[in-house]
């Protein structure tokens, strides 16, 4: 990873201690010694670098403990794309989340296109503590430290009447959809994006006339469809230097 992130309530005073993946990952991966410097941050808030000012325990029988100081002199890197997504299975959606906070999305709006399996809702993936430590891991490989909000909106139609007004505004509102005169490029304007990814089996017409009532322009990557994640991460790296 390019940054170790701790929560607020890890830090006092600017000291922080680790003992799980992140201190085996300081003293194996990065070869951590005392008064060596780190990338830092905190999770939420502002990124800087530390400096290790203890290793504790073995790594076998007991567990590294690392103690680190840190200032937090930058601004973190901020968002630029808010992602609505029919969400695939959860063993995919594993797969995507940390993959997505990587990338630099940051609001994630989980939604109940027709296609989602009904299921879907009572995955346990959906409680925050399940879904959060894989994004702070994105974020931890990207070197960010913004977490990614979700929300859940079983209803597709419910969202679109409710949830989408805070999203961007109708120039910068993209479809996913490898089907029809989709655009090859969009056009988006300056400012953040937003991109609607279809379920795994697909927008309905009727969803994707919506997205289009609703301002969304049509994307396609082409005649090839592709796994969400592959199609999300495909979308996300062709929309990213804009
Ligand atoms: N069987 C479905 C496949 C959906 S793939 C269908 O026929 O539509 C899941 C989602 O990934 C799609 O709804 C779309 O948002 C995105 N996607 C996959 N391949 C794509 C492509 N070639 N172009 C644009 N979006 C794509």
């Amino acid at each position: 990873v390019n940054r170790i992130l701790f929560e607020k309530n890890e830090i006092v005073a600017d000291v922080a201690r680790c003992a799980d993946e992140r201190a085996e990952h300081i003293v194996k991966v990065l070869h951590g010694e005392v008064g060596q410097l780190l990338k830092t941050g905190e999770v939420d808030g502002r990124i800087g670098t530390g400096v290790i000012t203890g290793i504790a325990g073995d790594g076998a029988k007991t567990p590294y403990v690392v103690t680190v100081r840190f200032t937090h002199e930058t601004e973190s890197i901020a968002p630029w794309v808010d992602v609505i997504l029919a969400p695939p299975r959860p063993r995919v959606m594993k797969r995507l989340l940390p993959q997505l906070a990587a990338m630099g999305v940051g609001r994630i709006a989980l939604v109940g296109a027709e296609k989602v399996e009904k299921d879907f809702w009572g995955a346990t993936l959906l409680k925050e503590e399940n879904y959060r430590p894989l994004l702070v891991d994105g974020l931890m490989q990207s070197g960010t430290s913004i977490l990614p909000r979700i929300e859940c909106w079983k209803s597709f139609r419910r969202f679109l009447r409710e949830g989408l007004a805070d999203f961007a505004a109708s120039e910068n509102r993209i479809v996913a959809h490898p089907y029809g005169a989709g655009q090859s490029s969009p056009v988006v304007r300056e400012g953040r994006l937003t991109l609607a990814i279809g379920p795994e089996g697909g927008w309905t017409d009727a969803e994707v006339e919506a997205l289009e009532q609703a301002g969304f322009a049509r994307y396609s990557l082409g005649p090839r469809i592709l796994r969400t994640d592959t199609a999300t991460i495909a979308l996300l790296a062709r929309l990213m230097e804009v």
